[in-house]
């Protein structure tokens, strides 16, 4: 049997979510552990500063908890204690300022994590925070956490534990899903992992292999009875990016995608324009000077609309709404996030395990979902700092975070 460390509060995972618990518990004014699988903190984290960090969006806090959909109503008390204006603050108490870009998104000013992220390191190390990296977390023997470490088997006895575990996609940057088995066996209720703020598979012809990685815009998406005026990216294996993702839900359960590529303009004005005498000017030039249609735009409507090159009334209806035949969501693997995961009814309002009382979840791990566009990130660091808060509360009173009392 390995020796068997005793500390108030263990912190499992070192992503957004358990870093947040981890600061609420050392303000607290409590010995904390946090324990990291892989060699380094906030991998993922690192990975979203690569396209600048989307860390909230500014808008009004109904909208903002709407975003959660089935899980607006477990999540918007949980937000109300820390929602887009509070990230922007602790952000700024890191001396990392924040701007917000047209669309209300809020990022970084330096577009990436590693200044946040370093920040938040020397926090934690100042408030006495003991990290313990390439500490895998493997389940519990009794009461005591168990661990495989380089140095063999460990064991940490906590009073309070949060797990901050991830979801299950970019299982190299360390949130593998592995948990999920651990707590099932355990009996706590999960919902399958499923990809979210996905890409889609299309099977391109070669001719299109010119056009992988363009942006598409402006474009209308639409999919079921959701559309909505955003962008997305012609990539090798299909389509992806923001205009994808925000429909992602809907085009899982089979609903047919059909793009508007000259969205603002009525079909009848684009049908006139390309019906203009082109003489012996290429399609495609035609396509350019009368719509200002992009290569790749032009490319996706040769692709999905063939038939209808011949015909200036079929061309701009094409254009109106351009079926794009799917083949079914790219891998969990590649999705940004992941829906899935503990479900509410496992959880009281602390978010603590109600098979286990003494610990609780946050962050991804939590069955909830949400598009992109900072709202993951927020969910995140709100879930972490409550279920830290409440593991507080515990610890202090034994008491949960509202202040009732909490069965020992
Ligand atoms: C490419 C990309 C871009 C993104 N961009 C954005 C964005 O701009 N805005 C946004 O809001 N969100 C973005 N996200 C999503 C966001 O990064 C995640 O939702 C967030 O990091 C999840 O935080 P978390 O703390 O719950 O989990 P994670 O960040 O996944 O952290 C979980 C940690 O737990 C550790 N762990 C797992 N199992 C164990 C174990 N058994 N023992 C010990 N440790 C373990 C993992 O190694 C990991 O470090 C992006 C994601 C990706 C992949």
């Amino acid at each position: 049997m390995p020796a068997t460390d005793e500390i108030d509060a263990l912190v499992v995972g070192g992503g957004p979510a358990g870093l947040m618990a981890a600061e609420m518990l050392a303000e607290a004014g409590r010995g904390v552990i946090l324990a990291e699988a892989r060699p380094t903190l906030g991998r993922k984290l690192l990975m979203a500063g690569k396209s600048g960090l989307n860390l909230t969006r500014a808008e009004p806090r109904p909208a903002f908890a709407a975003a959660y959909t089935e899980g607006a109503d477990w999540l918007a008390p949980i937000l109300a204690g820390f929602g887009p204006p509070e990230v922007v603050a602790w952000a700024a108490g890191l001396g990392i300022d924040t701007f917000t870009g047209s669309s209300g998104r809020v990022f970084p000013g330096a577009m990436k994590a590693s200044p946040l992220l370093r920040a938040w390191n020397r926090r934690l190390e100042k408030q006495g925070v003991a990290i313990r990296t390439r500490w895998r977390w493997r389940g519990w023997n009794g009461g005591s956490a168990r661990f495989d470490t380089p140095e063999g088997e460990a064991a940490i006895d906590a009073r309070v534990t949060v797990l901050a575990l991830g979801g299950a996609s970019w299982p190299r940057l360390g949130s593998d899903g592995a948990w999920a088995a651990t707590l099932a066996a355990d009996g706590v209720p999960l919902a399958p992992f499923r990809p979210s703020n996905v890409g889609f598979a299309v099977c391109w012809s070669p001719a299109m292999s010119r056009h992988f990685g363009a942006p598409v815009k402006p474009v209308r998406l639409t999919a079921g009875d959701r559309s909505l005026a955003a962008e997305f990216v012609v990539s090798s294996a299909g389509v992806e990016g923001g205009g994808i993702y925000a429909l992602a839900d809907l085009l899982r359960d089979g609903a047919p995608l059909t793009l508007d590529l000259v969205p603002g303009r009525a079909e009848a004005d684009a049908a006139a324009r390309l019906a203009r005498p082109r003489g012996r000017v290429s399609l495609a030039n035609h396509l350019r000077r009368t719509l200002g249609l992009s290569p790749v735009k032009i490319a996706l409507l040769r692709e999905a609309a063939p038939e209808s090159l011949g015909d200036p009334a079929a061309i701009a209806r094409a254009l109106k709404a351009l079926p794009l035949r799917l083949a079914g969501p790219r891998p969990l693997s590649e999705a940004i996030s992941t829906a899935g995961g503990v479900t509410r009814d496992g959880l009281d309002a602390d978010l603590m395990l109600v098979v286990r009382p003494g610990t609780y979840c946050a962050g991804e791990m939590l069955d909830w979902d949400a598009p992109t566009g900072g709202y993951l990130l927020t969910a995140c660091l709100a879930t972490g700092r409550h279920a830290g808060r409440a593991a507080g509360a515990r610890l202090a009173t034994g008491t949960g975070a509202d202040g009732r009392p909490r069965s020992p």
